[in-house]
């Protein structure tokens, strides 16, 4: 653990270049939300809107994501923390290169170590893969807890995958149900805001 303070950790984040993706980016989106959450949201990496404000899910996915939180009694402002496998854009918003993934990851292992979440929600495959298991098939696995150390893993859609096939919402909302619940069982700080 490098890190021992939010600041620092976003200001060294702020300027990286350990990767060819900090040539195209706007802005360095290192992460949003309650520090002191004990549910963490991983997804892939900023999109052009998230590259603009520097936030991460801010565009159409993002708006859909805050909707699905909400219905679980969860947001940005109060009891989760959302980041990035990656925290620059790639361009085209291809998925991040496996180098770009290995030379970004420091920085989201120093997040996961300051915030210690007992759960982890991935988003989407590019996290699942990275976070649960290379072969993690978002369709068969979704929704499934998998304990990794003293956290729980679950991998689920990505919200922009829900854009594009808006049949997977209520699949993607059962999966979020199902968070409500594990947060019930093991989460003892967290309260859902309704
Ligand atoms: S993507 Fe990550 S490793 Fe690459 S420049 Fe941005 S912050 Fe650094």
């Amino acid at each position: 653990m490098k890190y021992k303070d939010w600041d620092t950790l976003t200001e060294h984040c702020r300027s990286c270049s350990a990767c060819s993706l900090a040539q195209t980016r706007n802005n360095v989106v290192v992460g949003v939300g309650n520090p002191n959450a004990e549910v963490m949201f991983v997804g892939e990496g900023p999109g052009e809107q998230e590259d603009l404000k520097g936030e991460p899910f801010v565009g159409r996915g993002g708006q859909l994501l805050d909707k699905m939180l909400a219905a679980v009694g969860l947001s940005r402002k109060h009891n989760i923390y959302i980041a990035n496998i990656v925290k620059c854009r790639p361009p085209k918003n291809r998925d991040p290169l496996p180098d770009e993934q290995e030379a970004c990851i420091q920085w989201l292992r120093e997040q996961f170590l300051l915030i210690r979440p007992k759960i982890i929600v991935c988003l989407g495959r590019v996290a699942a893969c990275r976070m649960i298991s290379p072969d993690f098939k978002v369709t068969r696995q979704h929704g499934q807890f998998i304990e990794k150390g003293e956290t729980l893993m679950m991998g689920t859609f990505h919200p922009a995958a829900i854009l594009r096939n808006p049949n997977q919402k209520p699949t993607a909302f059962a999966d979020f149900l199902a968070l409500r619940d594990k947060i019930e069982e093991v989460c003892e700080h967290t309260t859902l805001v309704y």
